[in-house]
Order: structure tokens, then C-alpha cells, then sequence
């Protein structure tokens, strides 16, 4: 594996458009480099830059097992457009199975330590172990998408590996651009109203006003409308979780 690039090499890549980040990276890490997207707009975009570049640039999806199942036509509709195999990457069937036993199949309504939970086994330990087998993944982030993404960087080390981001910088007009220009398919919910889209119990259509992410665990008042995957909870939050979390696995390991 090779070690993780120099910072300077991060810094310059600020500057870089997104084309430009994704040929380094794809020309850097070629197989152990993979796409990570849940087939929201931005996904879509990078992917279909990414297959300009490189036509066998590997994709991957978590599939938590609770997603719409519009999720899984986009799946079908990228697999015949860009003709790319989609890796899908499911939780561990017997932590899942701990915890629904535990707390209940619709533990994230009750509070946001569980809801950090279910996150955590069927998000977050899933993309865990797929980074195992890479050394890069590439993110939709942008920085315009919600308060807690404002100093997303578009290449930072994360979890051991480098983490590309290169629409960091790009507005939300700026996406439906390259949408429109390069007739790039979208997630049927977008016309329902959705602005982001994750698990199907989690995430609603949001209100003019509202911003990207009004819709995900929108019960939720005081969150950071984060999953784990991008920023871990800190502090009180991530000792609830680790608790939570050390209870299901011995009951896994029982
Ligand atoms: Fe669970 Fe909801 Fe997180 Fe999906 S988004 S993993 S259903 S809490």
C-alpha cells in the first residue's frame, strides 16, 4: 500500500478543478480507489466525470438495508448507463440483528444515541471494513450543503486513508449544470422534493427555505445531521454510543 501523500500535494489539489482531482487520484490509486455514493446528485456527477476518465473506476454503495427502493432502481440505471459493476457493502447480519433485538427495528426515533447506533452498525462498520481493501474513496461533499461540511477539504487524510472530495467547492447550481449539460440520471425523489437522500425512515422532502439536509432525521432539533461516515460525534454523544454500541456487540458475541 502506498503511504499517504505528502500535505503539500493536499494544498495544491485545493486549487485543482474537479476533473483535475479525480485524474490524480484515479492516476495515484488506479483499483485501490473507489467511489463512494448513495446516488444523490453529486455522486452521480462525480461518477460520470470519474467514467470519462477511467470507463472501470470502481463504485461502491452501503446498502443498509433500510433504503427506498428508488435507491436500488438508480443502482440498476447506473450499472446500464456507465456499465460499471456497483460493489454493495451490507452491516454485519448478526450486529444488526443484536440491536433490533435490543432496541427495536425503529430505534432512531427514540434518541440520537440510538439513532447514532443504527448509523454506526449499518453505516459506519460497513464502510470501515470496505476502506480496508482501498487506500482512497471519493465523497459528494460540498461545502454549501449544511454548516458541519464548511471546511470539507477536497483531499484530507481520513481513517487511515485519503479521502477526495472534489466538489467540495462547487454550488448547488453548479451540480444541476453538469446535470442538465450532460444529461446525468437523478434520483426519481429529487422530483418529490427530496434535496438529500439516505435511508427511507430517515429522510424526508424538505420546505423552500430549508436547507440540503432539513430532511435527513428531521426530528431531530439539535443534531449535526451527520451519520458518522464524514464526522464522528464527539464528546457526550460518542461515550452514549460507545456504550450503546460495546452492549449490542457483546450481545452479538453471547
Ligand atoms: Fe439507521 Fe436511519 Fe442511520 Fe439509516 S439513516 S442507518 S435507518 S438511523
Amino acid at each position: 500500500m502506498n503511504a499517504v501523500p505528502e500535505l503539500s500535494t493536499f494544498d495544491r489539489l485545493e486549487q485543482a478543478t474537479a476533473t483535475e482531482v479525480l485524474q490524480w487520484g484515479l492516476e495515484k490509486f488506479g483499483n485501490s480507489l473507489a467511489i463512494a455514493t448513495a446516488f444523490q446528485a453529486e455522486g452521480m456527477v462525480i461518477l460520470d466525470i470519474a467514467a470519462r476518465i477511467s470507463p472501470s473506476v470502481r463504485v461502491f454503495t452501503l446498502d443498509t438495508g433500510r433504503l427506498p427502493n428508488q435507491t436500488y432502481d438508480m443502482m440498476e440505471m447506473v450499472r446500464a448507463r456507465y456499465g460499471v459493476t456497483v460493489e454493495t457493502v451490507s452491516p454485519d447480519a448478526a450486529e444488526v440483528e443484536a440491536m433490533v433485538a435490543r432496541h427495536g427495528p425503529n430505534l432512531f426515533y427514540g434518541t440520537v444515541p440510538l439513532r447514532n447506533l443504527c448509523c454506526e452498525i449499518r453505516k459506519v462498520r460497513p464502510l470501515e471494513r470496505k476502506l480496508g481493501e482501498l487506500e482512497a474513496w471519493v465523497t459528494g461533499l460540498r461545502r454549501e450543503q449544511h454548516e458541519s461540511r464548511s471546511e470539507v477539504r477536497k483531499v484530507a487524510a481520513s481513517r487511515g486513508k485519503v479521502k477526495i472530495s472534489p466538489l467540495a467547492d462547487w454550488s448547488t447550481e453548479q451540480v444541476q449544470a453538469y446535470v442538465r449539460e450532460h444529461d446525468v440520471p437523478m434520483h426519481p425523489l429529487y422530483e418529490a422534493g427530496y434535496r438529500s437522500i439516505g435511508c427511507a425512515p430517515c429522510t424526508r422532502a424538505v420546505q423552500p427555505g430549508e436547507d440540503d439536509r432539513a430532511g435527513r432525521w428531521w426530528w431531530e432539533l439539535d443534531s449535526s445531521k451527520e451519520c458518522g461516515i464524514h464526522f464522528t460525534p464527539e464528546g457526550k454523544a460518542e461515550r452514549k454510543l460507545d456504550v450503546l454500541l460495546s452492549e449490542v456487540l457483546e450481545a452479538r458475541r453471547a
